[in-house]
């Protein structure tokens, strides 16, 4: 509850590193809490990272795990002046929240709530989001740290922490120094209810089709001028209505979703998005693309097209496959808990994926936030203490498959 009321929005529209001074404030305060509970080589830097090192207390050669979680919030709701409000013993009614009595949170639109019913759960107070997406996994982190330095029997190698600027941006690993963490595997903390497990995420490309028309002067273009503009309306209005959207799929489905249009009558362009599990069907998607446009072209024959396509991020499940001991561990630890590890795929990406094509494999566990990037966010506190089982489970787990 300290850590939400410390601002630290990330701003998409900033270059700087980090988008925003504030988030700094918290990370000097994580690093000054760090040193205190008494970890080696607390480092934070000009971009706002901040590194530690649990130093190991076993004789054998462990891999180093790296526990990773982000200190901005997201540019979507205020993060200004967070009050945080602990409801003990929630009692399953709707809370309306202090500051607006408009923003209401209830089991009918969080059924999840139910599972909360007479525990704490933590709100804001209805002017702002409440900043769990990601504070709980900070705060997860910290309290882990202070429970394997207080409890010497807990016997692990060594762990590095590192707390990330930007992450809702898309700018988490901009800075990053990997060879000052120094981690063989890594976990960001940063998922929803308890138990889930998400080491799959999209692989995604980015397009544009550049469509060239014919310009003339309008009082003088009859049979001569080809409108650019109406062609990438056209190639709009021909995309399947019914499937291949985002607003038409779920699960394990891709898509390909039109981002901007831009233009004048002589040349228009349009961007696109395209998604899948699968990285192979990215190429199908896209010469789906190809053909739809083409069709359209088809009955412009002076006007021409250009389809450029680039790689964004990949599914980081290639690379978790290949050191399955990473999932391995983790269902052990969740097991050790009590609980069943929930798989579920990520439909978009996460540091997580840019970490493991970086290198550094990296799936991520829950920390129980909830309705996140809204005022109604909310994380039930049992949620993030089981999340810090799980992580104490999990430093053993792999100590001992060494
Ligand atoms: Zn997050």
């Amino acid at each position: 509850m300290r850590y939400v009321k410390t601002d630290t929005q990330s701003d998409p529209q900033s270059s700087a590193h980090p988008t925003t001074g504030k988030q700094k404030d918290l990370s000097k305060i994580l690093a000054e809490e760090l040193l205190a509970i008494g970890l080696t080589g607390v480092h934070t830097d000009e971009y706002g990272y901040v590194y530690a090192t649990i130093e190991p207390n076993t004789e054998k050669k462990v891999p180093v795990i790296c526990f990773c979680s982000h200190v901005d919030t997201a540019p979507d709701c205020s993060g200004t002046n967070v009050k945080p409000l602990l409801h003990k013993q929630y009692n399953g009614e709707d809370i309306v929240l202090p500051d607006d009595n408009l923003q209401i949170i209830s089991t009918k639109d969080y059924p999840y709530l139910k599972e909360h019913i007479g525990h704490s759960i933590i709100t804001a107070s209805g002017l702002t989001l409440l900043g769990a997406d990601d504070k709980s996994g900070v705060a997860i982190i910290m309290d882990m740290a202070n429970y394997l330095v207080t409890h010497p029997e807990v016997k692990h190698g060594t762990i590095k922490i590192l707390f990330t600027p930007d992450e809702e941006v898309g700018k988490g690993t901009a800075k990053l120094n990997m060879k000052m963490l120094g981690a063989d595997f890594a976990y960001t903390l940063d998922g929803g209810e308890a138990g889930t497990f998400e080491d799959e995420t999209f692989s995604a490309d980015g397009a544009k089709i550049t469509v060239h028309g014919v310009i003339a002067h309008p009082g003088y273009a009859k049979d001569k001028l080809i409108n650019a503009l109406k062609i990438a309306g056209e190639i709009l209005a021909a995309l399947p209505k019914d499937e291949f959207s985002p607003e038409t799929t779920n699960g394990r489905q891709g898509f390909i979703h039109p981002v901007a249009v831009n233009g004048i009558a002589e040349k228009a362009t349009i961007e696109f998005i395209i998604r899948d599990f699968i990285t192979s069907n990215l190429a199908l998607h896209e010469v789906r693309l190809k053909t739809i446009a083409e069709e359209v072209l088809q009955r412009f024959p002076k006007a021409t097209m250009q389809l450029e396509v680039w790689e964004q991020y990949r599914n980081m499940k290639e690379i978790l496959d290949q050191h399955p001991q990473v999932a391995a561990n983790a269902a052990a630890a969740y097991k050790r808990a009590g609980l069943t590890v929930r798989n579920e795929p990520i439909r978009g990406g996460t540091d997580g994926s840019r970490l493991s094509f970086m290198g550094l494999p990296c799936p991520n566990i829950f920390t129980g936030m909830q309705a996140i990037h809204s005022k109604h966010e909310w994380v039930g506190v049992k949620d993030m203490e089981k999340a810090v089982d799980v992580l104490v489970q999990l430093v053993q787990v792999w100590e001992e498959s060494v």
